[in-house]
């Protein structure tokens, strides 16, 4: 057996995720390894929770990042919060509330389904309904920014809607987090989760999460331990936390939380602010484009996410040739459909790192001629 080193191509990552890491979070990654109790290292993890903190607009301190990718905060979220019996209405317009349902169910909670189309945002009147209809509901779950169909749904409305109706509520915020508008504290979001290789332009691996203090009050309280001693999240703050000693829990994957601290140190650096516009302000001149090639968009325009952006195939159109001649002839990655959707939409992302006009041309130019020819 003589199997040489991997060393694969650059290419362009205009996909639901990863997205096209920052160079210089790459240098971060390959810098020399620490021990996962190294006073060096926690002072770093403090500095990740910090910036965390700031990316989600939060000053909870049960903040951190799960050494898993987005998958794994959307278990920590479900498998803490949900107790066996609870009632949790979960809102379900794509593949990710789907998932939710799954988490909910396997938690031995009970899922109340709250539907709308693939490609619709959330309705809140429904999700009022269904909150009248279970006042013994517990919590209210739902995806912020569906990467499926690339539709945003109002989370601060829906948030309000929980409130009133004395719900705790569970937020996927994996592809909206530093690319669209969010925030965690002003919006009262009670445990949220993210994924670092989207908008954060991390390498895929890590998910940050945030609990409120009515959360972790929950959490705390709890009748039985969380089922996954992996996920406890009360055992994770005992390794994250600032305050208390340290002890052990798993080893944190050291160089890919260097890595996570200089996306945020990069997305500190930028603001979110301006994060936020230089992912609209692309959005608009690759739709002005994809338009112009009478790509049409599968979301209504005031829903459509800046960084996902999902056209519909043309008739006549091989949706896998085009996308494969993309990536062999151009190292472009676009997104196929899921679900629904699969063979009939394209999905492109305008994520982190590749949301720049450099990009958008870029995309628009390889797409004209896959498309001519
Ligand atoms: C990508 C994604 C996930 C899952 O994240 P992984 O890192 O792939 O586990 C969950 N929810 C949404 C909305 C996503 O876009």
């Amino acid at each position: 057996m003589n199997i040489q080193s991997f060393y694969p191509p650059k290419r362009t990552l205009m996909g639901p995720g990863p997205s096209d890491v920052y160079p210089s979070v790459l240098q971060a990654l390959s810098r020399p390894t620490l021990g996962h109790l190294d006073p060096l290292f926690i002072g770093m993890m403090d500095e990740v929770k910090i910036l965390l903190q700031y990316a989600f607009q939060t000053a909870n301190p049960m903040t951190s990042a799960i050494s898993a990718p987005g998958s794994a905060g959307m278990e920590a979220c479900f498998t803490n919060l949900v107790e066996r019996g609870d009632k949790v209405i979960v809102c379900s317009n794509g593949v990710f509330g789907g998932r939710m349902q799954e988490n909910v169910e396997r938690c031995g909670g009970e899922a109340v389904m709250v539907y709308d189309d693939w490609g619709k945002p959330v309705d809140p009147q429904k999700v009022e309904d269904a909150l009248q209809q279970h006042p013994d509901a517990k919590i209210l779950a739902f995806v912020h920014a569906e990467t499926s169909t690339g539709a945003l749904s109002d989370a601060k409305t829906l948030c309000e809607l929980a409130q009133k109706h004395d719900c705790l509520t569970i937020v996927d915020a994996v592809t909206s987090l530093a690319g669209v508008p969010l925030y965690v504290d002003d919006w009262g979001i009670d445990a949220i989760y993210s994924g670092s290789q989207k908008c954060l332009s991390c390498v895929p691996g890590l998910s940050p999460v945030s609990f409120s203090n009515k959360a972790v009050d929950k959490i705390t309280s709890r009748g039985l331990r969380v089922q996954s001693w992996f996920l406890d999240q009360t055992l994770i703050m005992s390794y994250w936390s600032g305050t208390a000693k340290r002890s052990y829990h798993h080893t944190a994957p050291v160089n890919a939380l260097y890595a996570l601290h200089e996306s945020l140190v990069l997305l500190q650096n930028e603001t979110l602010e301006n994060t936020w516009k230089r992912h609209q302000d692309c959005h608009e001149i690759l739709r002005d484009g994809l338009e112009h090639l009478g790509l049409q968009y599968v979301v209504e325009k005031p829903y459509r996410l800046p960084q996902l952006n999902s056209v519909y195939v043309p008739e006549g159109i091989d949706d896998a040739q085009v996308r494969s001649r993309l990536l062999n002839e151009y190292n472009l990655e676009i997104g196929g459909g899921l679900g629904d959707l699969a063979g009939r939409a394209w999905r492109i992302g305008l994520m982190g790192a590749a949301a720049t006009k450099t990009n958008v041309e870029f995309c628009l130019d390889s797409l004209t001629d896959v498309l001519k020819t």
